[in-house]
């Protein structure tokens, strides 16, 4: 299955919606302001789910939709994010959930202007498994976890969610970890620099944003892990900076982001990284970054090695955390 043909967008206190398209537009609420004021009213149905409260409201015309099939979305989605982050990301949010023809799960958008909301986009149609099947909300609720940064650096925010969302599900046992390092061999490449680049900051097509963001973290999943001698991983220092942060309605800077993971697992990685990657174009080896993890595709399947260097990083991505 092609991932990703369509992306939601994050919308802080100075960043817009980046991806509106013609079916946003038909099907309304494409402004923040009445994301908000729908969710203002009194909410269909309450979500309380670790230790966060969701608040859901279905805006005018979603009768067509089976409130119970799409409550258990939004579990299941919810149990995910909250397993990778230890809790639910913010102690509450309001999500708009808006009704359409056909069959498709999203696109959504997560907000942190005056408070945590969501806007997704339902079809009555969508079956069973593109429900079960769906990364897009998970995606979103992870946009909650991390404070909002200035726009230049979005790519720190949609790599973070790209490469978060799939190991999340994972460690809720949603999907398999072959499932997930499919998503690194295959797609994870469009991140690397193209002949104009000029670094992460600098250089903001769809590839660098999404993919290039998500080879950061990556990297800094790995140079924490080594250069703490296997002690830590990327996921103690992003449940440190949501701590600290307390989620999507702050606006912190970049160098604040990463200080707060880096003090919290006691090196300086993820800013050495930043600072490499800002402004230059920097190509990963991800070839090798894969082959150290041990993990190749042979005949269309993803194989694991378990004697490879960083095998036990491997693993510990995707096991439950407890
Ligand atoms: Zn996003």
């Amino acid at each position: 299955m092609k991932r990703r043909q369509f992306l939601g967008a994050i919308v802080g206190g100075v960043a817009a919606a980046c991806l509106p398209s013609a079916e946003l537009s038909a099907q309304g609420f494409e402004d923040a302001r009445d994301v908000y004021a729908a969710l203002r009213g009194r909410p269909d149905l309450r979500l309380a789910i670790g230790g966060g409260d969701i608040f859901v409201v279905f805006a005018d015309g979603s009768s067509a939709l089976d409130r119970s099939r799409v409550a258990a979305w939004i579990q299941r989605s919810a149990v995910a994010v909250s397993t990778y982050f230890g809790r639910f990301p913010v102690e509450r949010v309001g999500l708009l959930v808006i009704a359409g023809e056909g069959d498709h799960v999203g696109p959504a958008t997560a907000y942190g202007i005056e408070s945590s909301a969501m806007r997704v986009h339902v079809g009555a149609a969508a079956s069973d498994a593109k429900f079960m099947n769906d990364w897009v909300l998970v995606h979103e609720m992870v946009h909650l976890a991390l404070p909002n940064v200035p726009r230049r650096s979005e790519w720190l925010l949609e790599g973070n969610a790209t490469y978060v969302e799939p190991i999340a599900r994972a460690q809720a046992g949603q999907i398999t970890p072959q499932a997930v390092w499919r998503w690194a061999v295959e797609d994870m490449s469009k991140g690397q620099p193209g002949p104009d680049d000029q670094g992460l900051d600098h250089t903001h097509t769809w590839g660098r944003t999404y993919w290039g963001g998500a080879m950061f973290w990556l990297l800094a999943e790995i140079a924490i892990y080594e250069k703490s001698a296997g002690r830590y991983r990327l996921q103690d220092a992003l449940r440190a900076i949501n701590r600290a942060s307390g989620g999507n309605t702050k606006f912190w800077e970049v160098e604040q982001v990463l200080a707060a993971g880096d003090a919290s697992v006691r090196l300086d990685v993820m800013t050495t990284l930043y600072n490499e990657m800002k402004d230059r174009p920097v190509h990963v080896d991800l070839d090798h970054a894969l082959q150290r993890l041990g993990i190749s595709e042979v005949d269309g399947e993803i194989r694991f090695d378990d004697g490879a260097p960083l095998a036990a990083l491997r693993r510990s991505i995707t096991a439950s955390p407890h």
